[in-house]
């Protein structure tokens, strides 16, 4: 299954910039921690994960790495 990242805005709203990104499955706009996020919101490839400048969220994180071991753009 496909994996991408989403981006969870502060207070301030996609102005304020991205606070933290969280991990969906396929194109769901509810992160795999249950965090609603916004479905029109900047999304990511999932190979971004730990590379962005932005914090990711841990527990997404958990989640990822325990249903996608090995990263599928390293292994089509
Ligand atoms: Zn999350």
């Amino acid at each position: 299954m496909r994996h991408q990242m989403r981006a969870e805005f502060g207070a301030e709203g996609a102005s304020g910039g991205v606070r933290l990104w969280h991990m969906v499955r396929g194109e769901d706009s509810v992160a795999m921690c249950g965090r609603e996020l916004a479905a029109d919101g900047p999304v990511r490839e999932a190979v971004d994960w730990g590379r962005t400048p932005e914090l990711c969220c841990h527990t997404c994180g958990a989640y990822f790495l325990r249903e996608q071991p090995y990263l599928a753009a390293e292994h089509p």
